[in-house]
């Protein structure tokens, strides 16, 4: 990425939203994750890089409720959720953005976008209130993604690869969640397109919105990131800050000579 940012310094005393203890958890005979922790502070954007098959998916899976591990806890503002399905989670604030986007294709844009604040209705209807703050919300994704606005009467399913993580990012976000979290929004994208929607990521940060990046391209990722890990066959090998894990030997070797 062309683009410098600003690192920020991480202070100790940021609230602790999400804490991941000690998680075991096994893909049919697999061992997919072998003991992981993080913690995850509240306004930050908090990155775990690794290659293909490191267990990033299936880490970001257990926290969602898709996936029930053989031990450990995932801890939600103090409150234990390890086996919570993902269908009551989604409503207690945990945005899943899912790797391959995961799209409507027969619905419209903008469509998309009221669905994905789906959480905020109660039963059939929702207060004039709460539809007045969909509204608006939709507007604020327009503003954060311009290009969703230009294509807010079109298909999902005919937008680009780049528009449409757009749009699951936008999607992920009417919820209003707590936490967002991202599987691998650099996927098969342009680096241009996956320079655009990092710069949105930075910008999202500074909007306080609490945010887990899973990804690849280790190189983006820790350059928008206020924290990092580095996940390596099922287990978190190195965690710090991102110009520390950039200036790490293996990280460099490893991770960063590809991008
Ligand atoms: P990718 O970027 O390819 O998604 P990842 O870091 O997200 O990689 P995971 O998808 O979490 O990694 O995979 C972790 C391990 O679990 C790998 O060894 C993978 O082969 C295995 N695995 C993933 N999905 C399944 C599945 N549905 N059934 C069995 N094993 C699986």
């Amino acid at each position: 990425m062309k683009k410098s940012y600003q690192e920020r310094d991480v202070s100790e005393d940021a609230k602790t939203v999400l804490k991941v203890n000690d998680l075991q958890v096994y893909r049919e005979s697999i061992h997919a994750l072998k003991g992981v922790n993080l913690e995850i502070k509240e306004g930050q954007l908090s990155t775990v890089i690794g290659t293909n098959g490191a267990g990033k998916s299936t880490l970001l899976n257990t926290i969602a409720g898709l996936l029930l591990p053989k031990s450990g806890q995932v801890i939600f503002e103090e409150k234990n959720i390890t086996g919570v399905p993902a269908e009551k989670l989604a409503y207690t604030g945990i945005s899943l953005v899912p790797e391959r986007r995961g799209m409507f294709p027969e619905l419209m844009v903008e469509e998309s976008l009221r669905l994905g604040a789906f959480n905020r209705y109660k039963g059939y209807g929702a207060s004039k209130a709460v539809i007045k703050g969909i509204e608006e919300d939709i507007e604020k994704m327009y503003e954060l993604f311009p290009r969703l606005k230009e294509r807010r009467k079109q298909l999902s399913g005919t937008l680009s690869g780049g528009e449409q993580q757009m749009l699951a990012i936008a999607r992920g976000l009417m919820a209003r969640p707590k936490i967002l979290m991202l599987d691998e929004p650099s996927l098969g994208l342009a680096p241009i397109i996956v320079e655009e929607i990092f710069e949105t990521l930075y910008q999202l940060k500074q909007s306080e919105t609490t945010i887990i990046l899973v990804e690849q391209n280790a190189k983006a990722a820790l350059q928008v990131a206020d924290w990092g890990y580095l996940l390596e066959n099922g287990k978190i090998k190195i965690e710090g800050k991102p110009s520390e894990l950039a200036g790490n030997k293996i990280v460099q070797e490893a991770y960063l000579s590809i991008h």
